[in-house]
């Protein structure tokens, strides 16, 4: 015997493919808002997996966040959806100051691609992720299965381009 919530049409056939559909909708929607937002935090950047900026030792979940809530008459349209990291959804990042004379230093030592790619995000205002930091974000949300394939698969493919370069 299972305890059910009183109202909820579980048993019908037509009660549980309501169910099925509604859950197989918001898992479309929620990697739709993913891979809307590049896989990164809209508030701070970090990608899922990845230690966060401010406390190394802990590691980002990303979660798909209402701006609006339901509860206060939000809606489930994607202008109303954003990927949000587990600190910034509790307001707790708080990345420390930095002065000028830093960046500066930073900035330097940078090769003139990466100075020419840093000005247009500092232009635009936001940092527009490369195809490689596409495919890192898109490798990070797979599971373990198809993260193991596709190492797999990539290193097969570079050991044929290094055989290649030896026999010419
Ligand atoms: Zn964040």
């Amino acid at each position: 015997m299972r305890l059910v919530k009183i109202g909820e049409p579980i048993w019908s056939p037509e009660g549980r493919l309501v169910a099925k559909r509604q859950i197989r909708t918001s898992a479309v929607r929620r990697s739709a808002i993913l891979r809307r937002d590049n896989y990164v935090c809209t508030s701070c950047g970090v990608s899922a997996g990845e230690p966060h900026l401010d406390a190394q030792n802990l590691l980002a979940r990303l979660s798909v966040r209402h701006l609006v809530s339901l509860a206060e008459g939000g809606t489930d349209r994607p202008e109303n959806l954003v990927t949000i990291c587990d600190r910034c959804n509790l307001g707790e990042v708080s990345i420390p100051s930095v002065n000028r004379e830093e960046v500066a230093r930073q900035i330097q030592d940078l090769s003139t691609q990466h100075k020419t790619v840093l000005l247009a995000w500092m232009a635009r205002g936001e940092r527009t992720p490369s195809p490689l930091d596409r495919a890192w974000a898109m490798f990070r949300h797979l599971d373990p299965d198809g993260r193991k394939e596709v190492v797999r698969v990539l290193a097969e493919a570079i050991e044929r381009l290094a055989g290649e370069d030896a026999t010419t």
